[in-house]
């Protein structure tokens, strides 16, 4: 027998494997602590000096590290601290909204540097997609180098693994490879996901809820999703569709959802549905916009603060059903109903505390985002810096 027994020699693949390992251990802890010098990072992350050395020398190379002074010395040579600088590599994020596609230029740290929009014109998944490609093409060429890559959150049922949506119900996408279509169009990394996901990972990325170890994010906008990061990661679920709370049955109000069944989440909560509500209570033939809408709120107008406290209800309840399913103590409230402002937000988080389990309700802090309306382009760039770097928490 020529085949050797027993013993198994590392092959190349599994050096590689470690050396990418350490790499990705060693950013994370330049972007969680930095700055900070060498031998912190070989504590923090339990490699040895030397390998902590020749990892620095290699992101230094690659311009992903910089030293940026020295620190306190605690007896000897003071330490020179590292750092990522915030402009080392650009990103570009990318939303497929309602009716529109708009896209940013991010930095590691989540500075925003340039923004582009295409209305759509019609709901035909195919323009869309031309369109996408032509937003894509305009971002890349405004990018100061070759970006890292191209995020992209999308609404709809994702599988990020391969970057196909399965159903993206607005346009009419089903099981399109929409990532390694994007991938072969550019020569550049892409990565897709839910855009609640990718808003979950914006907050957790650069949101600054740094004390938080794991996070619900709930966006309410034309639809309603959760997404939810445990241990550093987005968690999708075995389907890719974790979080989908948008279609979870709450009334027999009869009115036919998106996705073709009746008494969704979305059919009495999401901001077509409170509008709808609010043109009702305003006594109009004609549907009023968000910002109308929140006008009239503002306002003070008795009806119109009625049907939207009615939509912060739902939202709320379905917040205290993921206090009692999950048990995360941090929930982020993100989307364009927020923009409503704390009166609707004071409602969902009451409604929430209300309907929860008291102990589990207790301690569970339920807040607005941090980040405002470029929450997706940001969650689209931070799924790309976290699949690329396995950069978690921004520089
Ligand atoms: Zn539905």
């Amino acid at each position: 027998m020529e085949e050797p027994s027993g013993v198994e020699l590392p092959s190349k693949a599994t050096h590689q494997a470690t050396r990418e390992h350490n790499v990705r251990l060693v950013l994370r802890a330049l972007a969680n602590l930095g700055p900070i010098s060498r031998a912190d990072i070989a504590r923090r992350t339990r490699l040895t000096r030397t390998t902590v050395s020749d990892v620095v020398t290699q992101l230094s190379d690659a311009g992903l590290v910089r030293e940026v002074g020295r620190g306190p010395s605690s007896g000897g040579k003071a330490p020179i601290l590292l750092q990522i600088p915030r402009d080392a590599r650009q990103i570009v994020g990318v939303h497929v909204g309602d009716g529109h596609v708009r896209g940013a230029i991010v930095n590691l740290a989540g500075d925003v540097s340039h923004r582009e929009r295409i209305d759509l014109e019609a709901r035909d998944g195919a323009a869309a997609l031309r369109d996408l490609e032509t937003l894509i093409d305009r971002l890349v060429g405004h990018a100061r180098d070759v970006p890292l890559g191209i995020g992209i959150g999308t609404p709809g049922i994702v599988d990020t693994a391969t970057g196909m949506v399965r159903w993206a119900v607005h346009l009419d996408w089903r099981d399109m490879h929409l990532g390694p279509r994007l991938r072969a169009r550019t020569g550049l990394p892409v990565y897709v996901a839910n855009d609640s996901q990718a808003a979950a990972l914006a907050e957790w990325t650069f949101g600054g809820h740094i004390t938080a170890r794991a996070m619900v994010a709930v966006r309410v906008g034309m639809g309603i999703g959760a997404g939810i990061v445990i241990d550093d990661r987005l968690y999708q679920g075995d389907g890719a569709g974790a979080g989908e709370i948008g279609h979870t049955t709450v009334a027999a109000n009869g009115i036919r959802c998106r996705c073709g069944r009746t008494g969704c989440l979305e059919t009495v909560a999401s901001v077509p549905a409170t509008l709808e509500r609010v043109r009702v209570a305003l006594g109009s033939g004609t549907m009023p916009d968000l910002a109308q809408a929140v006008r009239a709120f503002e306002t003070g107008h008795p009806a119109v603060r009625a049907a939207v406290l009615e939509s912060a209800l739902y939202v709320g309840r379905a917040l205290g059903a993921l206090i009692d399913t999950l048990d995360i103590r941090h929930i982020v409230l993100i989307g364009p109903m927020t923009t409503f402002g704390q009166d609707w937000f004071a409602t969902v988080r009451e409604e929430a505390q209300r309907t929860a389990l008291p102990l589990l309700a207790e301690p569970t802090r339920i807040a607005l985002g941090n980040l405002g309306p470029d929450v997706e382009e940001l969650g689209a760039a931070a799924l790309l810096m976290t699949a690329e770097l396995g950069l978690s928490r921004a520089a």
